[in-house]
């Protein structure tokens, strides 16, 4: 078990390119800490750069309270586990397990009992005599999985393991892998660019963009309450509504003009974008509806059914919108439509694109 500590960390590239700009993160003993940020935002460099194959610019990194900075990877005692899984496929499923351990000299019976006891958590048993290619693509997975678990180590360090599988195996293996973490109570930190994975693995998120960190906490707190723009839009599916707003104080508009109706809104002069999540959106029925609320008038481009729910597009002014109803609706594209959301509901950035 292990607390991760990672001080002003920086990652320039040999090119010149600052990868990782001055990151602080605290992880505590335990906890399942998800790095989520779209395609080059610096997550796997700093994965990297914990578990000791990317050297560091600047800044200290500690494990367990002690600097790692010079160690190399073995000597830091974490596991890693790859998009790729990198296991040898000349060797069988017990090979690949039992392969850090004899490399530690660990005596062949211990060996013996951890694989099998591990295999048996894994449910991988009975494939112990298979190589990688005669399994698919979740068990090859679970291999990898079990590989990192019976060293032990203080931590796991996941670089997108989940992104080969298809859409269903990975929920299913995010799951496994959620509780695998809990029962273990391995520290653990976990790579990934996707948001939904982020949300439900996450004790911690970290938000990252361009080499920062925009955001940490727990994921319903991000969620309920984004610290900047890129934040608000990069968590949630569909993502929030964002509405550019016009510059100065007066009654609340868009920058195209377009008045809020309601009668619950009132903006400071330095709000440049309101942002509404599309489940925050109702359809306003009667006027009874409007007092207390940001009303907007919209004209509906398409709606998508997708059994449960439907999102309703409409264009409000000149922005696109999309407004998340329940079950079907009997609307038409080119109706114009009243929805409305509560004051309490929305989200307010500055030019700066950070929440007011
Ligand atoms: P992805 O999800 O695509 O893996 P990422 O967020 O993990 O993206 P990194 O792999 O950490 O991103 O890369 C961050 C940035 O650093 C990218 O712009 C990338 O092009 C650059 N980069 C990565 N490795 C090197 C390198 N060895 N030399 C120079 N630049 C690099």
């Amino acid at each position: 078990m292990a607390t991760v500590d990672l001080k002003n960390i920086r990652k320039i590239y040999p090119g010149g390119f600052e990868a990782v700009k001055k990151v602080n993160l605290a992880i505590r003993d335990g906890a399942l800490c998800v790095l989520v940020g779209p395609s080059g935002c610096g997550k796997s460099t700093l994965l990297r750069m914990i578990a000791g194959l990317e050297s560091i610019t600047e800044g200290e990194i500690a494990i367990d309270g002690r600097m790692v900075n010079e160690l190399g990877p073995a000597e830091r005692d974490i596991a890693m586990v790859f998009q790729n899984y990198a296991l040898y496929p000349h060797m069988s499923v017990y090979d690949n397990m039992a392969y850090g351990l004899r490399n530690r000299r660990m005596p062949k019976p211990e060996i013996d009992k951890r694989v099998r006891e591990v295999a048996a958590t894994l449910e991988l048993d009975h494939l112990l005599t298979r190589r990688p290619r005669e399994l698919s693509g979740g068990q090859r997975q679970r291999v990898a999985m079990g590989r990192a678990i019976v060293r032990n180590p203080k931590l796991f360090l996941f670089d997108e393991p989940l992104s080969n599988l298809d859409a269903k195996l990975r929920g299913q293996m995010r799951v496994e892998i959620k509780n695998l973490q809990r029962s273990l109570g391995v520290t653990s930190v976990y790579v990934t660019h996707d948001q939904l994975e982020a949300m439900t693995l996450a004790d911690v998120l970290v938000v990252m963009n361009a080499g920062n960190v925009e955001q940490i906490g727990a994921p319903l707190d991000i969620y309920e309450k984004p610290a900047t723009l890129f934040v608000a839009s990069f968590i949630g599916a569909p993502p929030m509504n964002l509405l550019p707003l016009r510059h100065g104080e007066g009654r609340a508009a868009l920058a195209d003009g377009t008045e809020i109706g309601g009668s619950g809104l009132s903006l400071s002069g330095e709000a440049t974008t309101l942002g509404i999540r599309p489940e925050n959106l109702f359809l306003v029925t009667n006027n009874d509806e409007i007092g207390g609320n940001a009303i907007f008038e919209i004209v509906i481009r398409a709606i998508e059914p997708v059994g449960a729910e439907s999102f309703i597009y409409g264009d409000v002014g000149k922005t696109r919108l999309v407004v998340r109803v329940a079950g079907k609706t009997a609307m038409e594209p080119g109706a114009k439509i009243h929805v409305g959301a509560k004051v309490a509901d929305l989200h307010v950035f500055d030019d700066a694109g950070i929440r007011i």
